[in-house]
């Protein structure tokens, strides 16, 4: 039978996601993907789940949501697959100079009175949490409910306990255009491995980075574009990182760019982000750069983000770098995703447009979404998230 309750394209956490709740809330889901699960951001990308490094208000209400989910999620999808979910591990933002510990303090402010614990550490105190922190720092904002996951894991163990509960999954498969009934989305029609015409009551674009592209194909019109983020990797070293961190400049180069006196750091969105992987690799990010669709590695960036991170981080530099790679951040305008229907295009719905902030956020995208779905209506408001808020301000 080629009909389906709902039909989720693309095969990365959002998509991976959603069609996990939809199919724990009874609906026949087909996942389809044009390369393989992870191939997008999921599978190029950190494991943060940081509510503090979200703007105040909605999005890290939102943030605070989805870390509810990821208190019993292990538990919940029973997988086989360790996720590595390193639950409160804390986050550190490191304070070069007294610029950024006002500019985080002012921040810090305006999460706590969200309901975020936040504190703000002198650098002996901060050492006590991440020794390996320069002496020389200003110091540090700590987050202790900050937490990590393998983002590529987590992807698989969701569209794993998915086809459990009975999705199919089709990749190497493109979806090329839209079925429609009147206005209304019925199906798509994909080319590849499994070719052909497929219909549903719902089709969700879960495409990432490429949202605007498949958006387009609905004769809907969204702004989502990719920002660039380099990623080196050391070889696997005995336990330095306790916590995931970031530089102090992170919310200026995530959220106010236009701020950013310096044209290096403009240009390349420099800055840095660290953690430690269960196998003991350390992951230095670094940059947000508009680059296309190009996921290549250069020599620029790389330089200029470990130089970074060795002034916060000095052992780094006795460290062996063994590989680089690249992801693409769907960025859109307010650094909120797209999320649910989209009034225009009846059957048509997205989750899609999570910038930095898409493993954090993919539980309670992928909930959110399935509920207005299934039951028309959310537990948490998504009216924020809405694709017509680029088109009908
Ligand atoms: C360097 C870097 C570091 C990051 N760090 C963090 C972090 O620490 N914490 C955090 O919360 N977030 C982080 N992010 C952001 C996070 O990775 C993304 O927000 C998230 O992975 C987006 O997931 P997605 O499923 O929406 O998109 P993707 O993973 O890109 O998946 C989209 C999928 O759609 C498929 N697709 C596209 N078009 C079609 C089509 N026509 N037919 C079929 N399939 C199609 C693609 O092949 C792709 O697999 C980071 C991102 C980067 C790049």
């Amino acid at each position: 039978m080629n009909k389906y309750d709902v039909i989720v394209v693309g095969g990365g956490i959002m998509g991976a996601s959603l069609t996990y709740y939809l199919s724990l809330f009874g609906k026949r889901v087909l996942l389809v993907e044009k390369t393989d699960l992870d191939h997008g951001s999921a599978g190029a990308t950190d494991g943060y789940i940081t509510p503090h490094t979200k703007q105040p208000g909605y999005h890290l209400q939102l943030a605070l949501e989805s870390c509810k989910l990821y208190e019993t999620l292990e538990e919940e999808i029973e997988s086989d697959i360790d996720i590595e979910l390193a639950l409160h591990c804390g986050g550190l933002q490191v304070c070069e100079d007294q610029r950024q510990w006002e500019l985080i303090s002012d921040n810090r402010e305006k999460l706590s009175a969200g309901g975020l614990e936040l504190y703000m550490l002198e650098t002996e105190e901060a050492r006590k949490i991440e020794p390996a922190i320069s002496p020389k720092m200003r110091g540090a904002m700590y987050s202790p409910i900050a937490s990590g996951v393998n983002p590529f894991k987590l992807t698989q163990a969701f569209a794993d306990k998915a086809k459990k509960l009975g999705a199919e999954i089709f990749i190497e498969t493109k979806v090329e255009s839209l079925v429609f009934d009147g206005p209304r989305v019925a199906g798509i029609r994909a080319a590849g491995f499994r070719g052909g015409t497929w219909y549903a009551d719902y089709v969700a674009d879960c495409c990432g980075s490429w949202g605007a592209q498949f958006a387009a194909l609905a004769g809907v019109e969204v702004p989502i574009v990719p920002k660039r983020g380099q990623v080196i990797v050391s070889e696997p070293v005995a336990p330095l990182l306790n916590t995931v961190m970031q530089t102090g400049l992170y919310p200026i180069i995530k959220f106010k760019p236009e701020l950013i006196e310096d044209e290096r750091i403009f240009r390349l969105g420099l800055g840095f982000g660290m953690e430690q992987t269960r196998d003991g690799s350390i992951l230095i990010s670094g940059t947000r750069e508009l680059a296309g669709f190009d996921r290549g590695n250069t020599l620029e960036c790389i330089e200029a983000v470990i130089q970074t991170a060795a002034v916060y981080i000095p052992a780094i530099t006795g460290l062996y770098f063994i590989r680089c790679f690249s992801g693409l951040r769907p960025h859109t305008p307010d650094g909120l995703p797209i999320l649910g229907r989209v009034k225009q295009v009846p059957g048509f719905i997205m989750c899609c447009g999570h910038e930095g902030d898409g493993i954090a956020l993919a539980p309670i995208s992928g909930k959110l979404v399935a509920e207005e779905i299934v039951y028309g209506k959310t537990s948490f408001p998504i009216e924020a998230c809405a694709a017509e808020r680029f088109t009908e301000r």
